[in-house]
């Protein structure tokens, strides 16, 4: 039997399609494919460059719909960084500044007294050549805060701005790729968030460098979150609109959150409050609330009755792609607002005016992390130990035990083959 894929990767100038067919092999979801099948061959049939900008943008609905689908697996090959970009040349050292304009203390001065606190903290990544939109056009920037501050508020939660700095960045670092998967395809009715966790989302080793290198070190880094603004931010992912051809996609992001149920572990703790934007000018509040909402609600695209593997298009929710900002609470609301005061990036002031810090995740931040206890949603197929070696999931997760495995009796023989999709004679 020979396998056979369709991938589109996106080729960088200079190169072309064939030259990445001898990458064939570091693909994450060929490795998948068990020892007893002959390797497959891997066709790159074609390149795709496709552009994503805009909370309502009608391939972003798509995009995201497939990403909640879930079924993924994948390993993209990354360019390295350079000599000079890894060293950083006397040219291209990072140089960061304040952006004396904005005063955090002005802003916070709105603070509501005894609420729960998020520090938030913002870079603007630019060029020598090239200041960043919101250094001159500020206002912008701190009316989208406070439009964000705002919508958390109504949860109970305070955004405390930290501050406004400017980074000077060697121009190559403004676009970046910023995951691999390097996990395996899950069948397509497996829980949504299970299938997350096999897909083992990671930060490229340019991204991480990148991230690493322009957040300053500090004591609370990892209880911080940073909103870092760069040109392009690419998400790759596994498309599976066709289960019989799945195809790799990189596309830009306006917003990218890599929060805790994707990532878990795999993104070094003190930058893992990074949140990615793409934005030079005008207002977006509600981006920035929707991609803290990953990162502190630690959900995908959910809301109510949605589950996040299907509709991701709707009213009301923050957590969908529209224009609300209601973070719900109780089981009807998915948990979202008990999740979100549980979030370990929260503290509280005591009697002596000291932080105190929520409890970290206790598994890494999946979204079953024990943490939450009750706070979790239940759909979809809760397990898949019968068709993969990666039952972790049910034996590492107490949360999960309970749950019976019904659905293993109900697998057919094959089963296991035919979500290996690719594969076909
Ligand atoms: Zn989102």
């Amino acid at each position: 039997m020979l396998a056979s894929y369709r991938v589109r990767l996106p080729i960088p100038n200079g190169q072309t399609a064939g030259g990445w067919r001898g990458r064939a092999s570091e693909l994450g979801f060929v490795q998948a494919i068990p020892d007893s099948v002959p390797k497959p061959m891997l066709q790159v049939a074609d390149v795709q460059q496709q552009l994503l900008c805009g909370e309502t943008s009608i391939m972003r609905q798509i995009v995201i719909r497939f990403l909640c689908l879930c079924a993924v697996s994948w390993s993209l090959q990354i360019p390295e960084l350079t000599a000079d970009e890894d060293r950083g040349s006397p040219g291209q050292q990072v140089k960061i500044t304040s952006l004396d304009s904005i005063r955090p203390a002005d802003i916070n001065v709105s603070l509501i007294p005894r609420l729960p606190t998020v520090n938030v903290a913002v870079y603007l990544a630019e060029t020598a050549d090239q200041p960043h939109g919101y250094a001159t056009a500020h206002a912008n920037l701190v009316a989208s805060f406070v439009e964000a501050r705002r919508i958390f508020a109504r949860a109970g939660i305070n955004l405390k701005l930290e501050f406004v700095r400017r980074v000077q960045v060697p121009e190559s670092w403004l676009e970046v790729q910023a995951n691999a998967v390097t996990g395996i395809p899950a069948p397509l009715d497996l829980n949504a968030y299970l299938g997350y966790r096999k897909a083992k989302w990671t930060l490229t080793k340019r991204a991480r460098h990148i991230f690493e290198r322009i957040i300053e070190r500090a004591p609370e880094n990892h209880r911080t979150i940073y909103l870092l603004y760069l040109n392009e931010v690419r998400m790759a992912y596994f498309d599976r609109t066709d289960s019989q051809q799945p195809m790799i996609k990189s596309i830009p992001t306006g917003g990218l959150s890599l929060p805790a149920y994707l990532f878990e572990s795999r993104i070094p703790q003190r930058i893992r409050g990074v949140i990615t934007l793409c934005k030079q000018s005008g207002r977006h509040g509600r981006t920035i609330a929707h991609e803290l909402g990953h990162k502190l609600i630690n959900v995908s695209h959910e809301y109510g009755e949605i589950h996040p593997q299907f509709e991701v298009r709707g009213e009301g929710g923050l957590m969908l792609y529209g224009k609300g900002t209601e973070i719900p609470s109780g089981i009807e609301g998915r948990w979202h607002r008990e999740r979100l005061h549980q979030s370990p990036f929260l503290y509280h002031l005591n009697q002596s005016g000291d932080r105190v810090w929520n409890p970290d995740y206790k598994e890494h931040g999946h979204y079953y992390d024990p943490l939450y206890g009750k706070h979790v949603v239940r759909f979809g197929v809760m397990t898949d130990e019968c068709h993969s070696e990666h039952s972790e999931v049910q034996t590492k997760t107490p949360a999960l035990a309970p749950l019976a495995p019904a659905y293993c009796s109900e697998v057919p023989p094959g089963f296991r083959e035919q979500f290996d999709v690719g594969l076909s004679e």
